[in-house]
């Protein structure tokens, strides 16, 4: 549009300054040739004409080409417009040829299918509807009787089941409930739960799913007894159910409380023969460490000599002395055990040396066997806190047993110093263990076989005062046996407690 503006300007400027030429060159030629009068006005007049003619050539010809610009300018506007119309009419185009793809690829598919069902035959179309309608008779008798036999069951319970509503009114009851309660089903449906339990309100409070409950339930002839009751819940829009599965649970009660009672007994009369054998063992031990010093000095001739035959009967007195003694400090040991009352008292020490010591003690009975003992040790020095005593009764224990099970071969004790705890290994190539005997004899009063008793004689209580000491220590026993190939009995101490 300016540039239509632009031209209009050019278009009267250019005209009006050819006249205004063309008047100014009249006017000249007139003045100047003044003696010539009417020459000149001629010639002015023809000078007019021709500025007027010119310029009004160019003010056409101007307007001319602005008129065509013009008509140019609308047209390519035109011409613009089309072709947005055009370009949207082939989007719009496209458009429906994808949609009528897409179509075209669905009936495809959908004659595909068609040409598929109209091959099957008819009577296999039938087929496949009675398979389904079968498959559906089958389903629906399967949860007919299901639903049948929960009913049947919940009948014939022996355990009360019955369902309140949310009002906690009883909705259903069945047999076992009848039996508990005393109620037909027609006398107590409809009543609130409360006339059964009276307590129903910790009942319906507590969560569901939860432990069964202990409640007191009330009877048809108004007596109460303990019923346990488990219960779960059912809410859906239209329906609200708590279910309860009720137990008489009176005789059971009977037998807690029996059982409870006896157990009190048992622990009264545990406790009394635990008191009874510290007492008897005492009184055991001080006449026998009578027997054993006056045997003694019989023994060394502090009375005068005696013959060959009385030192063999003294040295047998001797032995069974000692025999009995052991047993008798076993007893003792295992009463204390019982009633908790074995206590320690922990010094550091070299237990390298004391393992060695009892080695050397244990010696004699290995060579009467004709065994070995190997010492394997990792180190000469290690500080352990321990109570000397108590671990070198566990020591000589296990390797007392060591050399009792062992006929042939011999027996390794191997020390390992690791970093906060000692690791002591007494290893035999003697009867072994199978698995069962293993389970028993860290037992009290257990072996591995009876006849190993009669053979080779024990208590029975070794073990069970050894681990009450490695325990006390915060350490461990440990076994690995097999039978006839002999057995590793490993010990951890902590190096500090
Ligand atoms: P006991 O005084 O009878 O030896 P223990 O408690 O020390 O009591 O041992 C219990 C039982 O464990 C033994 O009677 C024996 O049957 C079994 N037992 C212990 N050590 C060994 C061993 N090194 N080899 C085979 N059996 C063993």
């Amino acid at each position: 549009m300016q540039e239509v503006y632009w031209f209009q300007l050019h278009r009267y400027g250019l005209s009006t300054l050819i006249f205004i030429a063309g008047l100014f060159l009249s006017f000249e030629i007139f003045y100047f040739y003044q003696e010539n009068f009417w020459r000149h006005w001629g010639e002015l007049i023809i000078g007019l004409l021709t500025s007027t003619l010119l310029s009004s050539y160019v003010f056409i010809l101007v307007g001319r080409r602005i008129f065509i610009e013009k008509k140019l300018q609308d047209q390519n506007n035109k011409l613009t417009h089309i072709n947005s119309i055009l370009q949207q009419e082939i989007d719009d185009r496209r458009r429906i040829e994808e949609n009528i793809i897409a179509k075209k690829e669905y009936l495809q598919k959908r004659h595909e299918t068609l040409k598929y069902v109209t091959k099957l035959t008819t009577s296999e179309l039938r087929n496949a509807i009675m398979i389904e309608q079968s498959v559906r008779r089958k389903i629906e008798k399967f949860l007919k009787d299901s639903e049948e036999r929960l009913r049947f069951i919940t009948q014939h319970s022996i355990d009360g089941i019955i369902s309140i509503n949310s009002s906690g009114t009883i909705v259903s009851w069945n047999y076992g409930a009848q039996q508990i309660f005393g109620y037909d089903e027609a006398e107590i449906v409809g009543k609130p739960l409360q006339q059964i339990l009276p307590q129903n309100e910790i009942l319906l409070q507590s969560e569901i799913n939860t432990k069964p409950k202990e409640l007191k339930g009330r009877h048809h002839d108004g007596f109460h007894f303990s019923v346990e009751i488990s219960h779960t819940h059912l809410k859906n829009e239209d329906n609200f159910f708590d279910t309860m599965i009720i137990r008489d649970i009176t005789d059971r009660k009977e037998y807690e409380k029996r059982l409870i009672k006896a157990l009190r007994d048992a622990n009264t009369a545990n406790a009394a023969k635990s008191e009874f054998l510290a007492t008897i063992s005492h009184e055991l031990r001080t006449p026998l460490n009578a027997i054993i010093g006056f045997n003694q000095c019989l023994l060394i001739e502090m009375d005068g000599p005696i013959n060959s035959s009385q030192q063999e009967s003294l040295k047998k007195i001797e032995k069974s002395s000692f025999h009995l003694l052991s047993l008798i400090n076993d007893i003792l040991d295992w009463s204390k055990i019982e009633a908790k009352k074995m206590e320690i008292e922990v010094f550091p020490q070299n237990i390298v040396e004391l393992i060695t010591s009892c080695v050397e003690d244990m010696q004699p009975l290995a060579l009467q066997k004709n065994l070995t003992i190997e010492l394997l040790l990792d180190s000469a020095f290690i500080l352990v806190e321990i109570d000397r005593m108590r671990i070198q009764q566990v020591l000589l224990n296990l390797l007392s047993n060591a050399v009792k099970f062992t006929e042939i071969g011999s027996i390794k004790i191997r020390l390992f110093d690791e970093r906060d705890r000692v690791l002591i290994q007494i290893t035999d190539t003697g009867i072994g263990l199978s698995p069962e005997e293993l389970e028993k004899i860290f037992h009290p009063f257990s072996q591995a076989d009876s006849s190993i008793t009669r053979k080779y004689g024990g208590s029975g209580l070794g073990l069970v005062i050894s681990t009450n000491i490695i325990n006390l220590h915060k350490g461990s026993i440990t076994v690995e046996s097999e039978k006839g190939c002999g057995s590793t009995f490993t010990i951890i101490l902590p190096k500090s407690q």
